[in-house]
Order: structure tokens, then sequence, then C-alpha cells
């Protein structure tokens, strides 16, 4: 479902991306580590054409992104092309980043109305049943202000679930919760995992990591170190690896 092939990405001169590769099969769950300013956000950004990579290839869900193949040859695509490869593509990312002035079956139900062209009464349906999904069917009507972050952050998995990912990405999904309002979002993201969706989880909760993810990814300097089934959280073969996790465990 992703296949990053030596990408590479630079931010005026500064590489932050140095030869990336990474491949997630379909339904898989991949949760990826790393230091901070190690690259993990910038490669979901990536993923998600928030960011054209420099150098490499992008392939997701068999297309390239950026990119259409036609008779062997690489055609660059445009903006409104561009659009409709991401399409599939759900994004959560650590602030919620909720519409402030909608309410949250407004949030949900926005993209699939203006991405997707769905009509009003169908997509407000679907909306209430995604929210109940996440518990939240009973603050159908809330503005982001009156929910709590745990609230927020269920409406904004909630939103990207709207659009029928084959893909969705989550940048440290409960990195600004309090502590007491991690656990209901990790367990809205766990019934995700099973849901045959592939996930690509930038987190520092180590042992949801080792509970969900079908792949493991250590990243440092823009590069794999090293991946594997979670097992690589308790018997890492890299030194960068160990010495990472003696830090955060
Ligand atoms: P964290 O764990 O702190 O979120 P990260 O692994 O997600 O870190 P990135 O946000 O991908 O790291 O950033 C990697 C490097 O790229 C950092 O040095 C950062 O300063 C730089 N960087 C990221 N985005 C930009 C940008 N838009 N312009 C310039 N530099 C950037
Ligand atoms: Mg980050």
């Amino acid at each position: 479902m992703v296949k990053a092939v030596g990408v590479r990405k630079a931010y005026g001169g500064l590489p932050v991306l140095s030869g990336f590769d990474l491949e997630v099969g379909a339904g898989e769950v991949c949760t990826i580590l790393g230091p901070s300013g190690s690259g993990k956000s910038t490669f979901l950004r990536c993923v998600n054409h928030l960011d054209p990579i420099d150098d490499g290839k992008l392939i997701v869900d068999g297309q390239i992104l950026g990119y259409r193949e036609r008779r062997g040859k690489l055609y660059e695509l445009r903006e409104t092309q561009l659009r409709r490869q991401r399409r599939h593509i759900g994004m959560v990312f650590q602030h919620f980043n909720l519409f402030p002035h909608m309410t949250a079956a407004e949030n949900v139900s926005l993209a699939p109305r203006i991405v997707h062209g769905r009509g009003r009464a169908e997509t407000q349906i679907d909306a209430l049943s995604l929210l109940d999904r996440v518990g939240l069917r009973s603050k159908a009507e809330k503005y982001p202000r009156q929910l709590s972050g745990g609230e927020q952050q269920r409406v904004a998995i909630a939103r990207a679930l709207a659009i029928s990912p084959k893909l969705m990405l989550f940048d440290e999904p409960t990195s600004a919760l309090d502590p007491e309002l991690v656990g209901e979002v990790l367990g809205v993201i766990r019934e995700v995992a099973t849901s045959g969706i592939t996930l690509l989880i930038v987190t520092h909760e180590m042992k949801f990591a080792a509970e969900v993810s079908d792949k493991v990814v250590f990243m440092d300097g823009g590069i794999v170190i090293e991946q594997g089934p979670p097992s690589v959280l308790t018997n890492p073969r890299e030194e960068r690896t160990r010495a990472f996790l003696d830090r955060v465990l």
C-alpha cells in the first residue's frame, strides 16, 4: 500500500530524509519511532502530498505520488489531479486541527461533501454514525471549544474516516493530550487498526505500538535504522535503536 524507495527531502539545503526506504502492505499497521527532528512528520507529510519529495519514489496504492505513468513515461500531475490522488488518504495531527467554527458533525461531514461531492443529508447521516463509532454521538452538535482534547481528537479521527480512507496517517495523535485522555484516543485507534485500513502511526506510546503494530520502524537522521515485528522494541539489533529505547522506556 505504501512503498518509499530512496526518498530524499531537504529544507533549504538541510537534508531531512536521506534515502528513506519503507514498505507497508495493505491493511498493515506500521508505527514509526525516532528521536525529535529525525524526519517522522516530514515523511508523513510527503506521503500525504503536503510536501513534494526531492528524489526517490513514493508509491501509494499502486500510484506514484505526484506523477502519472503512461506508456512507461512519467508525467507530473496538476493540482486537481494531485487532489484526486490523495482522496483516500486520511490524516490525524497532534493538535487535532478541527475547524473551530463548525460543530463536530459538520467537521466530519465536510470532506465527503467537498472532496467526494456527496449530498448533505447522506453525509450528515454518515457523520453521526462515525461519531457513534468513536463514542461521541451525543456531542455531534458541540463545537471544538466545547470538547475535551481527547474528544476533539476522536472527532478528528471520525473526520479522517469519513473519506473512506485506504490509508490513514497519524502524527503523534496523543502527544498533546493530558495523560488521562490518552487511553480513550488509543482505544479508538486500536479499533480502527482492526478495520483493514492501512495505518502509519508516529507515536511515542511504546506499549501501544507493541500491541497494534504489524511492523515497527525506527528512524534516525532521515533514514530507517531498523524495522521489523514489534519484538524490535524488546530486542533491537542496532545500537542506535537500543539507545533510543533506553531513553524513552
Ligand atoms: P518531532 O518528534 O519533534 O515531531 P520529527 O521526527 O517529526 O520530530 P520533522 O518535523 O520531520 O521531525 O523535522 C525534521 C527536521 O526538518 C527538523 O530539523 C526540522 O527543523 C526540519 N523541518 C521540518 N519541516 C520544515 C520546514 N517546513 N521548513 C524547514 N525545516 C523544516
Ligand atoms: Mg513530528
